[in-house]
């Protein structure tokens, strides 16, 4: 076993000494009534940017979705191997969430891809594809910043991108049937890593604010 594994193997049996050893009511809960969280965090699949890790949350708390940019598809019916549309209408439908949390990020792979068209465009790739659901992000950007550089381009895409993915979550049925009963609210979140700040969208102010 490598050391990088042998290191999750030990954060494993820490987290079992936490959770099964010396506190067990938590699990005893939650093995015995079932998961019910009340949030979805849909975040990048970026390894610093990890919403149980961010959030400090206990195990129960969150339903997670984790892919390339945090990106939401817009609702499509018919079929296809739907792993976001799925995991949502899951969180929705089944658990019931009262909240959804994009949590996009600064220096992201995934917008810097789309952004920059440097990712590999054939058709062997996935990534190109997936990232067009945040196309127009990247028309805006070049649009009203055309000069700036790179890194505030990149950060305003990744911005106007978990924009993108809360109006597509909009799009999804049962989650317009759900925010207008008041039953479900839509967030949208931004980590800085420069001085680790967590932004959050102001409906309010059209901008995201430090939180
Ligand atoms: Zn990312």
């Amino acid at each position: 076993m490598s050391d990088e594994v042998k290191k999750l193997v030990d954060g494993f049996h820490s987290f079992r000494n936490k959770y099964f050893v010396k506190d067990t009511d938590l699990f005893d809960h939650l093995r015995t009534d079932g998961q019910a969280p009340k949030t979805l965090i849909i975040g990048c699949s970026d390894s610093r940017v990890d919403p149980a890790l961010l959030t400090q949350a206990n195990p129960g708390d969150i339903f997670v979705i984790r892919n390339v940019a945090n990106l939401v598809p817009p609702y499509e019916e018919g079929g296809g191997f739907h792993g976001v549309s799925s995991a949502i209408e899951f969180a929705v439908k089944n658990l019931k969430v009262e909240n959804i949390i994009v949590l996009g990020h600064e220096q992201c792979g995934g917008i810097h891809a789309l952004l920059t068209g440097t990712h590999d465009n054939s058709s062997k790739s996935f990534i190109g594809s997936w990232v067009k659901i945040a196309a127009e992000a990247r028309i805006e950007v070049l649009r009203e910043i055309p000069n700036a550089p790179l890194k505030e381009q990149l950060n305003s895409c990744a911005k106007k991108a978990v924009l993108i993915s809360m109006e597509n979550l909009m799009s999804f049925p049962f989650i317009e049937e759900r925010m207008k009963a008041h039953e479900l609210k839509i967030y949208g979140w931004f980590f800085q890593l420069e001085g680790g700040k967590l932004l959050e969208f102001s409906y309010e102010q059209r901008k995201f604010v430090e939180i």
